[in-house]
């Protein structure tokens, strides 16, 4: 599927040529009619001789519109460059040009038209005017056919041109990441809203969930249309209305992108690379404001530049766009930059979701150059930036390659150990793909962390395991299975839910081990009616509790592990006897008082051991 768009000067024909070829008028709007000039973007359809057909975007070529000629040439594979014969290049031939060689597109066609207003001297002028035009850029050495949509002279071989033009134009990838960026909103009785846009990246169809972005609404394709019909499924590269009912007119705006839900996240500072319209007869400056295209969306910002102070005319160079209000862009996009009056520059976007740089800092200028012509390794390795992470959600969003060859590249990065996945059990949304510079970084925090819980809480066997998961920053699942990993190592103890460095053991000191030994005589003294455990310090109860130097039954009652036992078995025994057993019977057996009694059968109850039934209790079975 492809998707062709004109270019060209206003009045140059564009529309007129458009209708010829296809019957269809893209100029739509009344006001377009009345001014008979396209203001905004005109679409049509065109059956080419092989039976194939191709989505047209009529763009506008009135320098005051030039925002919605960006709109339109987003996502087309070919453009049709329109030139009257009888004024040959102009200003807007020229900064058109500028802009399709600004967004690298080398497949086109030239139409000289309005050939029966000129003679052939004339033709031979205007063709040598778009050769010369055209060299050095992506578009040089498209074929130029001699046309005219009054007469009709010359439009089958237009047709043939951009047949064989088409042949050459590599088909739209298909990542399984559609994105639409919207160039058109409206309403349509018993319909509700519609968007429409050019398809990139993968399809969508009748039926699906979507999310626009910026924004983060959601509704359900309810139809799709394309080339006047009706179709279950939309296809890359082809102009797309998609009827989105629940969304509300006014929520929704050229810029926005349509897309499945979940993966792509709005950014508003970018890094790029750039490149300065040849023409310009002014440098770009550091810190500048300018206006921001990409996809269909517009946004202003500033421009940092990262290697240098200004670039002139033609120069290239590393830079930072911060921009004002977020846009939905993938790294790999292409973009332009304007100011209100002039086209300045435009190219690729290296890194979305870029961190503030320093200016003239090396390691960042070397990671950018990577980041842009690396191999898919390189690539996947950049996008884990200076901290060395990311989840695969992130990068599955933000690696623009599909997600097979994320999978087999995160593949080869793990057997070549540049790379451990966390939890290893496979790729989800939330899996951490980490370095081992990150783990390191881990386990620096960790061993910070665990250090100085240790020395606050010496008695405790170890820091609840949320609580360093939140200092680490990680998922709960890549958590657990860097907890493992340590374990696995040993470099922790994990207890239940206390993480401990292996080193650690818990110990009494001074007061603490007095208070422990004259508790634990106590217990020895009366076993069976022991002083209230509820005196002590909760820390140290604790400790003695984990280091099973006493059983506590409850908050306040505490035994000596010997003297519970005894308890146990024989209440047990008695069990065992007579079949059930009061709780006064078990208070008499004891010789202790009603108090004790009840704790000791609530925690043999809690532990499975006996059950009540009524006031007595009974030996739980065992199966
Ligand atoms: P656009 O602004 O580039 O879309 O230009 P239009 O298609 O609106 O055409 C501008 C004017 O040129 C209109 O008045 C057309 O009738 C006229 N025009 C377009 N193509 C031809 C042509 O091949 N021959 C002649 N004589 N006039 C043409």
């Amino acid at each position: 599927m492809y998707t062709i768009g004109t270019a060209g000067h206003v009045d140059h024909g564009k529309s007129t040529l458009i209708k010829a070829l296809t019957g269809i008028d893209p100029d739509r709007l009344p006001e377009e009619k009345a001014r008979e000039m396209t203001i905004d973007l005109g679409f049509a359809w065109l059956r080419l001789p092989s039976g194939k057909e191709v989505s047209i975007v009529d763009v506008p070529g009135h320098e005051g519109f030039i925002h919605n000629m960006l709109a339109g040439v987003a996502g087309i594979d070919l453009a049709l460059l329109v030139v009257a014969a009888d004024e040959g290049v102009m200003a807007q031939t020229r900064e058109h040009v500028a802009i399709l060689d600004l967004l690298e597109l080398s497949h086109g066609v030239v139409a000289i038209t309005k050939k029966d207003l000129v003679d052939e001297e004339t033709l031979e002028l205007v063709r040598l005017e778009v050769e010369e035009l055209l060299a050095g850029t992506s578009l040089a050495g498209s074929p130029v056919v001699v046309c005219s949509a009054a007469t009709g002279e010359g439009l089958p071989e237009l047709v043939d041109a951009l047949e064989r033009e088409l042949a050459q134009t590599p088909p739209r990838r298909d990542i399984g990441r559609p994105r639409l960026p919207i160039d058109r909103v409206f309403t349509l009785p018993g319909l509700g809203t519609v968007v429409t846009g050019t398809l990139t990246d993968g399809s969508l169809k009748v039926g699906e969930e979507v999310e626009v972005v910026p924004g983060g609404l959601r509704a359900r394709i309810r139809s799709i249309h394309s080339h006047g019909r009706a179709v279950e499924r939309a296809m890359p590269g082809r102009r797309t209305a998609l009827n989105l009912p629940g969304l509300e007119l006014e929520a929704l705006e050229r810029g926005m992108v349509v897309t499945r839900p979940n993966w792509l996240v709005p950014t508003n500072i970018v890094d790029v690379r750039l490149r300065v319209v040849s023409y310009l007869r002014r440098p770009l400056r550091h810190n500048m404001g300018v206006i921001f295209h990409a996809g269909t969306a517009r946004v202003s910002g500033r421009l940092i530049l990262l290697d240098r102070d200004e670039v002139r005319a033609g120069e290239e160079a590393w830079a930072q766009l911060r921009l004002e209000s977020p846009v939905a862009v993938v790294r790999g996009d292409r973009y332009i930059l304007r100011d209100p009056n002039d086209t300045l520059g435009g190219g690729t976007i290296v890194d979305v979701h870029a961190l503030r740089h320093r200016r003239f800092h090396l390691p960042t200028l070397l990671r950018l150059e990577r980041l842009a012509s690396g191999a898919p390794e390189q690539r996947v390795l950049e996008l884990m930036g200076p901290h060395g992470h990311i989840t695969w959600g992130e990068l599955v969003s933000q690696v623009a390659m599909a997600e097979t060859e994320a999978r087999q590249v995160v593949g080869e990065l793990v057997a070549q150990g540049h790379m451990v996945v966390l939890p290893p059990q496979g790729l989800e949304a939330d899996t951490v793909l980490a370095s081992s510079q990150a783990l390191g970084r881990w386990w620096e925090v960790a061993e910070e962390a665990l250090g100085h819980y240790h020395r606050q809480w010496p008695l405790r066997r170890g820091m609840p395991r949320e609580e360093l998961r939140s200092r680490l920053r990680l998922p709960p699942k890549a958590f657990s299975a860097l907890l493992s990993l340590w374990e696995r190592d040993g470099k922790v103890r994990l207890a239940g839910e206390a993480v401990a460095l292996s080193s650690h053991r818990p110990q009494l000191a001074g007061e603490q081990r007095r208070q422990a030994d004259l508790f634990l005589e106590a217990l020895r003294q009366r076993p069976y009616a022991p002083p209230s455990a509820g005196a002590l310090d909760p820390e140290l109860l604790s400790y003695l509790e984990e280091e099973r130097l006493i059983v506590r039954v409850a908050p306040d009652v505490a035994f000596a592990p010997e003297a519970y036992q005894e308890m146990v078995d024989k209440v047990v025994a008695a069990l065992q006897r007579q079949g059930r057993i009061t709780l006064a019977q078990v208070r008499d057996m004891l010789g202790t008082s009603r108090k004790y009694a009840q704790a000791l059968l609530e925690h043999m109850d809690r532990c499975h051991i006996t059950i009540r039934v009524g006031d007595e209790r009974v030996l739980r079975r065992r199966d």
